[in-house]
């Protein structure tokens, strides 16, 4: 392999100077290409690129490797017999060589800061490549399918997100076309022109989305997921439910609060949540309400949803619904232990229930862990409805003992 650091002799070298500059012993050229790991201190360029044979690195001095005028910050007092050492040398691309080393910039890039970028670069090489594989996550990003709001979430972010939140290092594998799990539902038609087509289409995409990840999972490869999403309630829902609870998750939302954030907060409330029989009917039909991030009224119930039904509603127990309810995650866990001591309480009480129609305002948390609680064994089937015009309508049926 050609190692156009060589050269740097002959472009320093100044004519006037008797004495060739001595190399760098192997030694020291391994230790700082591991400890850079490989790339540029200053912008973090990759610098072996294997398709030409060629590494592209400079190991550059931070200490100019003479005392003569024109070598760089040469005139630092560093023993002649250290500046080849690894600690004075820094792993730079081509670009940021030059720029480092040139004569009108020499007060910006002193020795001082040189060091300084060394340190920055070559720590966090260390702490990232500390990273075992089960630290590693999947990404899965879900947005569109809700007209008037865009809402994207770049690679970029969620790998910053899931690092800061989780300490998790995020994977987006080749496989997926290095962009991990992205059900993209912009193409979905609005709705209200055709409501049924828009639900069956939003199931389609999930579903064929969601492929490769269950062929990870299955091969064992895909360990831990996190999931970013916002769009209408029942497909939401309905990913969760096509999730499962097989492999770890980790749920983030964007909180509105009063800066928009994908984190989760440690120190907002934690809320509790408790269910309530609104209304009782001697038979095993049951309407869930869930008063989240809004409050559902009996009002705003179709006749087929409170006519003869038992309805049941979850709501906060010290805070009214609003659309802050889950800032800290472990109010987003109370919830999903409160929904699943009602639908073990349902499995006493209405043992002959075949399906919940279930009207939810709730968090994207909430969505999702609602579906992948679902056991499909166990559980009724759940209607899944959503407003349209002010008016709930059916749309997505999770757990009708389908064959999949
Ligand atoms: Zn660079
Ligand atoms: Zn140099």
């Amino acid at each position: 392999m050609k190692n156009t650091n060589d050269n740097e002799d002959l472009i320093e070298t100044d004519n006037y100077v008797v004495n060739k500059r001595p190399p760098i012993s192997p030694e020291d050229r391994l230790k700082l290409w591991v400890r850079s790991g490989g790339r540029c201190a200053i912008c973090n360029k990759y610098l072996l690129e294997l398709n030409y044979d060629v590494n592209i690195g400079e190991m550059a001095h931070i200490v100019g490797w003479s005392t003569a005028k024109r070598s760089p910050r040469g005139d630092a007092p560093l023993p002649a017999e250290q500046r080849n050492n690894v600690d004075n040398l820094v792993l730079l691309c081509a670009e940021h060589h030059k720029i480092v080393d040139t004569p009108e910039l020499l007060k910006e890039f002193t020795v001082e800061r040189l060091i300084g970028h060394k340190i920055a670069h070559e720590q966090r090489v260390y702490h990232l490549t500390d990273m075992k594989a089960d630290d590693s996550t999947v990404v899965l990003r879900m947005f569109g399918g809700i007209r008037g709001l865009s809402v994207e979430l770049s690679k970029e972010h969620a790998r910053q997100i899931v690092f800061s939140d989780a300490g998790k290092f995020a994977l987006f594998p080749d496989s997926f076309d290095k962009h991990g799990i992205e059900i993209d539902l912009h193409q979905l038609l609005d709705p209200e022109d055709s409501w049924d087509a828009y639900w069956q289409m939003g199931v389609k995409l999930i579903d064929k989305s969601l492929q490769p990840l269950n062929e990870g999972i299955k091969q064992g490869h895909i360990r831990h997921v996190s999931v970013f999403t916002l769009t209408r309630i029942p497909l939401m829902i309905y990913l969760g439910y096509q999730l499962g609870d097989k492999i770890p998750m980790t749920i983030y939302q964007k909180h509105r609060g009063k800066t928009e954030t994908w984190l989760w907060s440690a120190t907002a409330p934690v809320e509790k949540f408790e269910y309530r029989q609104l209304a009782s009917a001697g038979n095993d039909k049951v309407t869930l309400i869930l008063s989240l991030s809004g409050s559902i009224g009996l009002d705003d119930l179709p006749a087929e949803l409170k006519e003869g039904t038992n309805i049941f509603e979850v709501r906060p127990v010290d805070t009214i619904p609003n659309r802050d309810i889950f800032l800290n995650k472990l109010s987003a866990q109370n919830f999903t232990k409160t929904f699943h001591d009602l639908l073990s309480g349902l499995e006493i009480t209405h043992k002959g229930c075949r399906q919940i129609d279930l009207v939810p305002a709730i968090p994207v948390a909430a969505a999702v862990s609602i579906g992948r609680g679902v056991m499909r064994q166990a559980h009724p089937a759940i209607m899944i409805y959503d407003r349209s015009a002010g008016i709930y309508k059916p749309t997505i049926k999770i757990n009708g003992h389908e064959t999949n």
